[in-house]
């Protein structure tokens, strides 16, 4: 809900201010579904809202839970009728993460990923945004009485292209009048846009970056992710050198493993060296993400041939996960989202 347009409103009507903050409380605090569920205020004040102001810029089209467990997908229908995709991922006992969604498709158009396929058709607003959190939030909170512990910008989207609403939605979530997460957890992906990175580490050193690396030779990276050619890999080592200088966090290097395409021996110590030209490997968490499946030309590896890349990360000296693929049986693992 734009507060902004409601609190001028509430000052024309003569309503008191305290008003506002009951709402704001039903939004952030308790994390009200709609109108009808803010009880604080009078009847008739309520109903004369319901006439001005949508609850939620985002409406729940469909639900999806994975029987696999763990993960849980929402498509939500924004007012102009496009489609986005949001997902829960439940990565620990009781601790939820949601995947947010920046914009409607994505521009960059990396071949393996459902979202880039349909190129852009817009940027989200910061309240889209935030909406996601807060429906999501009532979700949870509705079918388990559970909190959202982290957010990460890792949906449908390149984020850094759409900064100016990130980076509100980010105040939103973690400005305590509002929803109150710490800095440190909130994390935003990004397929190595340079001046994004560089306001993002002025604006927001308290929170995680992302980078999705994919490959560390230009030639291969232009194909897999085709902002390379605005921002090649030598820009990309400078932004990242200074961010890391500047915050002195580290960087989460995402690498998807594309069978025969990224993941050999001599590609693992190609990633050492960019990486090492960058920073010392105690600067990075390499987080290898094996392909989920999108349709198109692209397999993901057999098991041991992640373990032996991961193997070969970890002896060079790097802390190494490998993402589990949560939400593949509702198309809501990474890259499948795919939206209207
Ligand atoms: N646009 C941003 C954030 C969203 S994508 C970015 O690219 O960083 C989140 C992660 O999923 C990225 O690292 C992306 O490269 C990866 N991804 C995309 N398609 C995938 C697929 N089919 N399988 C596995 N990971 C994929
Ligand atoms: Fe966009 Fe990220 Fe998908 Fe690439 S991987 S097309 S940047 S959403």
């Amino acid at each position: 809900m734009d507060l902004k347009k409601l609190s001028s409103f509430l000052e024309k009507e003569g309503v008191p201010p305290f008003r506002l903050k009951q709402v704001r409380d039903a939004l952030y605090k308790s994390f009200a579904g709609s109108w009808d569920e803010v009880a604080a205020l009078p009847a008739p004040l309520r109903e004369k809202l319901k006439g001005e102001f949508r609850f939620r810029s985002v409406e729940p089209a469909e639900t999806q839970v994975s029987k696999k467990g763990g993960a849980v997908k929402f498509a939500f229908g924004l007012k102009d009728g496009h489609l986005i995709e949001t997902v829960l991922l439940n990565l620990l006992p009781e601790k939820w993460s949601l995947c947010v969604s920046t914009q409607v498709g994505c521009p960059v158009r990396c071949p393996f990923c459902a979202t880039g396929r349909k190129g852009l058709k817009r940027n989200l607003s910061q309240e889209e945004i935030t909406d996601q959190f807060l429906a999501a939030a009532a979700y949870l909170r509705k079918s388990s009485g559970q909190k959202i512990n982290s957010v990460i910008f890792m949906g449908m989207g390149e984020p850094f292209y759409n900064y100016d609403s990130v980076a509100e939605a980010i105040r939103a979530m973690s400005d305590p009048e509002r929803i109150g997460l710490g800095q440190r957890h909130i994390s935003v992906s990004t397929a190595g846009h340079v001046p994004g990175i560089r306001r993002f580490a002025k604006d927001f050193p308290q929170c995680n970056l992302a980078v999705s690396l994919h490959a560390s030779e230009d030639v291969l990276r232009n194909e897999l992710v085709p902002l390379n050619r605005q921002y090649p890999l030598s820009q990309l080592a400078k932004a990242l050198n200074d961010y890391i200088f500047s915050t002195r966090r580290r960087v989460f290097v995402e690498y998807v493993l594309l069978d025969g395409i990224n993941n050999s021996r001599s590609q693992a110590a190609k990633l050492n060296s960019w990486l090492r030209s960058v920073a010392a490997p105690k600067y990075f968490t390499v987080n290898l993400i094996p392909y989920n499946r999108t349709g198109g030309p692209y397999k993901a590896p057999a098991k041991d041939r992640v373990k032996v890349f991961a193997g070969l990360m970890e002896e060079f000296g790097f802390e190494v996960t490998v993402r589990k693929s949560l939400g593949d049986d509702i198309a809501g693992a990474c890259g499948q989202l795919a939206g209207k």
